[in-house]
């Protein structure tokens, strides 16, 4: 049976909160401190370091050994160096633990090896790490001892942003100054900040690690390249919400206790739609900390799923035919007043400050559905958008009925005087409630949906940083904002005015609502007609970073600069190449090591077979097609092996860039994909004794 586990006394245990500061500083230096949290600013060199002689002993009290800067570089993961908190000796062989300011405040990583894309070239490899304040400084308890971990923003030496939080943290400045802006129209004088918050649901799958490291293709891409699907795949919807297994169980027990000593507040947890598909979600915070702890659940997956002999698969696409795994991104505006500026209240068609908001979402997200989109691109995404129960790679915004229809009066009319009510869901069971129907249904095939008080973005994939969705949303949303504040700050009628501006921009976007079903043939055809874009893959959503309009906006708000958008753009090719260029290796690997040998094997078994048959006078036929099936499929194999090594040879000597990285997305990918529909037919006749490793029905199937 399983240990309790008491939450309060356990959560925010190793996180050094502000709390634990206003304990141990001296009221001064917190002071400061929480000044700085909150109003930025620079923190004096004198109040570091009593703050970092605080947060060592703290952290030492705790068992820490080593502390460390860290960061989120543009692998889209994140970065550590450790360093002991061990100094010299003195003279009778004592150490003193120690701990500066200036190390707390500012780290120089040899930065030489993280992809900065032509930014900072190998001579002048310089690249600082700065303590991000408003993230508190956490332990991490791993197999290598009890490191403090200080989240901090990756620069080079000229200030070029290298890293995914540096641009989340501007970005925060604009949607700030300018949510601001529009609140203080509407009479707000009491909020002093206005702040994105997220909530990142994530999904996963857990398979057995001993299993896993059969394959090949798992261990060096974290997905399938190969696989036939299993007699069962989802269809029987059994594991959606399905009783936890005791083993899985027993993961998300150490999960969770992790993840609430670290102070994340991992909240829900589920089975999901395919079989091994689990999903969590943590309630959401202000977006740099919860783009931090979305890091922080990502890397406690996988280092708990392997105490417990599983390995856990990020990948949006670890298994064809079959769900992949995303992260819906949930996005509000909170003031620090406690406001939710995306709340419609009781009735939306009153609330005008909501409705200029709503039509200030609906300008952005039309405007900018190409950079949305782009924000959601990794390379396992471009399998999964558009595939089985994922939204398609279409931005369109889902209102529901009841806002849907506010929109059209508005539109229409100018005014909205009805309001679609939700009514009453009988039950029909007398000791049971009737229940007061929400106006808005669900619409699981929206990729952006608007649910109640929030936005829900469900492109992102299950593997990626939720940093660049969350900077793109605060980046068009705060030009949307600044637009329409310029335009009300000067009106001399504001009713009218606000009126005039929320018809205009309903009425030009009103393209991007979207309430059907996305994931049906038609939306296609639909979404042509009315002139959205359909960015299918990675490679082609890339170039949108540096179109004028998205140079002018990220500008605009001191987001990124023309260069740092043209080095992403650089490095999002590389990584495209990169990746499909090892899962082509992979295959290779695979296909020729294990899968052709394999049914080599059989081949030569059914003959002797089909001889010995023979020769006994008995009819052979039945062995014979057998045999006649698997050399076909065998030779078609080998033949698309040949060409998947040629297209693949040629690829990798090209000069890298969108050319190389186009030439994968069109060429590779397709060799791939013609390689493995040979070597899946032939997993359907081979005997199972002698395929070479654990089947789809193995993986899925036996956790
Ligand atoms: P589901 O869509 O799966 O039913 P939930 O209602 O449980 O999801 O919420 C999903 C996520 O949205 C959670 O992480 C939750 O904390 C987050 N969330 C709820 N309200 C907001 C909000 N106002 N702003 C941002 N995220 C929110
Ligand atoms: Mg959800």
């Amino acid at each position: 049976m399983s240990e309790r586990i008491n939450v309060e006394e356990i959560f925010g245990e190793n996180l050094f909160t502000l709390g634990k500061m206003k304990e141990r500083l001296p009221k001064k230096v917190y002071e400061e401190a929480k000044h700085v949290m909150e109003h930025g600013g620079e923190l004096s060199l004198a109040a570091a370091d009593v703050i970092a002689k605080v947060m060592k002993d703290w952290a030492v009290e705790k068992g820490a050994t080593h502390y460390t800067h860290w960061f989120q570089p543009l692998t889209g993961t994140t970065a550590e160096k450790h360093d002991a908190f061990v100094t010299v000796p003195d003279e009778n062989g004592k150490m003193i633990m120690e701990f500066s300011g200036k190390e707390l405040i500012k780290g120089e990583p040899d930065a030489s090896s993280f992809p900065s894309g032509g930014l900072r070239s190998t001579f002048e490899a310089r690249g600082y790490t700065a303590w991000d304040i408003t993230s508190p400084a956490f332990i991490k308890e791993a197999a290598v001892g009890h490191i403090l971990c200080i989240p901090t923003a990756f620069c080079s030496y000229t200030g070029v942003a290298l890293d995914k939080k540096t641009p989340l943290l501007r970005s925060m400045e604009a949607i700030n100054t300018q949510a601001l802006r529009i609140i203080r129209l509407f009479g707000n004088t009491t909020a002093t900040k206005v702040e994105a918050s997220v909530g990142a649901e994530q999904e996963y799958f857990l398979i057995d690690q001993k299993k896993a490291l059969k394959r090949s293709d798992i261990i060096f891409t974290g997905r399938t390249l190969f696989g036939a699907p299993a007699p069962k795949g989802q269809e029987m919807d059994d594991h959606y919400f399905g009783v936890i297994r005791e083993r899985i169980g027993s993961f998300m027990k150490d999960l969770n206790t992790e993840l609430w000593k670290l102070g994340v507040t991992a909240k829900t947890q589920h089975n999901e739609a395919a079989p091994a598909q689990h999903e969590l979600a943590p309630i959401y915070e202000t977006v740099n900390n919860a783009v931090d702890h979305n890091q922080l659940v990502m890397e406690s997956m996988k280092r708990i799923a392997g105490y417990h002999g599983m390995r856990c698969l990020l990948h949006e696409k670890p298994f064809a035919g079959i769900s992949g795994s995303g992260k819906h991104n949930n996005w509000s505006l909170c003031t620090d007043t406690g406001i939710n500026l995306l709340d419609p209240g009781a009735t939306p068609n009153d609330n005008i400050q909501f409705l200029l908001i709503l039509a200030c979402v609906m300008k952005a997200v039309d405007t900018h559905a190409d950079l949305l989109r782009q924000s959601a691109s990794v390379v396992g995404n471009d399998l999964r958008l558009g595939a089985s129960e994922a939204p398609p790679a279409i931005v369109s915004m889902f209102l529901g009925e009841q806002l849907e229809d506010v929109v059209k009066q508005l539109v229409e009319t100018g005014v909205a005087n009805d309001l679609k009510e939700g009514g009453y869901l009988a039950t029909g069971v007398s000791t049971l409630p009737d229940f007061k129907k929400d106006a808005t249904d669900r619409n699981r095939t929206s990729p952006f949906a608007f649910t109640g008080n929030k936005f829900e973005f469900r492109m992102v994939g299950s593997s990626d940083s939720v940093a660049s969705p969350n900077t793109t949303m605060n980046a068009i949303v705060a030009e949307a904002f600044c637009e329409a504040a310029d335009i009300l700050e000067q009106a001399e009628d504001f009713d009218l005015a606000v009126h005039d501006l929320i018809k205009k921009y309903m009425t030009e976007h009103q393209r991007i609502i979207f309430n059907g079903n996305g994931y049906a043939d038609e939306w296609v055809e639909e979404a042509k007609r009315r002139g959205l874009p359909n960015i299918k893959t990675m490679v082609e959503a890339t170039e949108t970073l540096t179109t004028p309009k998205a140079v002018a906006l990220f500008e605009k708000f001191g987001i990124f600069t023309k260069a740092e958008l043209e080095s992403r753009v650089e490095i999002l090719y590389e990584t495209y190449a990169k990746t499909i260029n090892i899962e082509a290796l992979t295959m290779i690997d695979m296909a020729s090591k294990q899968i052709i040998p394999a049914v080599v094997k059989y081949t030569k078994s059914l003959a002797d077979t089909v001889n010995a048959v023979r020769e006994a006078g008995a009819d052979a036929s039945a062995q014979i097609e057998i045999l006649n099936d698997t050399s076909k499929h065998l030779s078609a194999m080998k033949a698309a092996l040949k060409k998947l090594e040629e297209v693949d040879h040629t690829a990798a000597a090209m000069e890298p860039g969108k050319e190389q990285a186009f030439y994968y997305k069109e060429v590779v990918t397709k060799a791939m994909d013609d390689l493995r529909a040979p070597a899946d037919a032939l997993e359907m006749i081979v005997d199972k004794e002698i395929w070479p490793f654990p089947t789809y029905g193995d993986l899925l199937f036996e956790v």
